[in-house]
């Protein structure tokens, strides 16, 4: 019995020096020795893969492996990255700037989950219908809102998979790529008005040369400069003024548009006859 003791005793002092010994060792060791439980330690695996960035706001580098420890940096949605090996089941050791730093592996990847086509960082607009904002690039995921028509749109990223990454309530969110519009310059355009009286219209009166009934908007055009049908922006000094090509006149050739105003004709008469820029919206590619 004495004899057990003893052994046990000895054997006791052999494990604390060992855990002493390691627990000396610094925070980087392969032997990763919890505090709290000297007894066990997270199985830790040499990897030296490159995994990616799984998180739409970025993935948060921590100085430590510790989620209450100093964030030291972000890395941006599906960027590769070189990570040395995997810690338990929660951490991952990656460099970071040159320096050792840890990474949750719940928000990398080992393989990248959609291609960049470009980085776009432009600014463009919903469309005229809204434009839905999803939580990823998948239009089974969630939809967290609706950007109303004609918004301007931070746009990050254009994946390949038709989704763009977008900045939406500050945070990054995902829209179907074509529901987004680039605003073109088409020109300077002679921008003249109309409205409903003989002086300005002859004899078709609130009608425009097809017996449709004029509305704000319609826009008389030379079908061989703007397609008819086709919607188009004047830059006026209030903003855009959204226009149909939906009419046509005998005086309105190559780049003059006549837009028609439901005003009073001395109202109409003094809206002026000066060049100004003409934008169309296409959807993004
Ligand atoms: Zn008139």
């Amino acid at each position: 019995m004495k004899k057990t003791i003893a052994t046990l005793m000895a054997l006791l002092v052999c494990f604390t020096s060992i855990y002493l010994a390691l627990a000396e060792d610094d925070n980087d060791s392969i032997w990763d020795v919890s505090v709290s439980n000297p007894l066990s330690w997270d199985q830790t695996t040499e990897t030296n893969d490159t995994v990616y960035s799984n998180v739409p706001n970025g993935v948060n580098v921590y100085a430590s492996k510790d989620e209450d420890a100093e964030v030291v940096g972000n890395i941006p949605y599906l960027w590769g990255i070189t990570r040395y090996m995997t810690i338990g089941d929660e951490w991952s050791k990656i460099s970071y700037e040159e320096k050792d730093c840890y990474v949750k592996t719940s928000d990398i990847t080992t393989e990248r989950p959609y291609e960049i086509r470009e980085e776009t960082y432009d600014i463009v607009r919903s469309a005229s219908d809204g434009t839905t904002v999803y939580t990823l690039p998948d239009e089974n995921s969630e939809i967290v809102g609706t950007i109303p028509s004609g918004w301007g749109v931070d746009r990050i990223l254009n994946l390949t998979n038709g989704f763009s990454m977008i900045s939406y309530n500050c945070n990054n969110y995902f829209a179907k790529t074509n529901s987004l519009y680039h605003k073109v310059y088409l020109g300077n355009y002679i921008i003249t008005y109309y409205c409903p009286c003989s002086i300005c219209n002859g004899p078709y009166g609130p009608y425009d040369r097809y017996g449709n009934r004029l509305v704000d908007g319609t826009a008389a055009v030379d079908p061989s400069v703007i397609p008819m049908g086709s919607t188009f922006y004047v830059e006026e000094s209030y903003g855009l003024r959204r226009c149909v090509a939906r009419d046509v006149g005998g005086a309105i050739n190559g780049a003059h548009i006549d837009v028609f105003v439901d005003v009073p004709h001395n109202v109409c008469e003094n809206m002026g006859n000066s060049r100004k820029p003409v934008y169309i919206y296409t959807a993004c590619e």
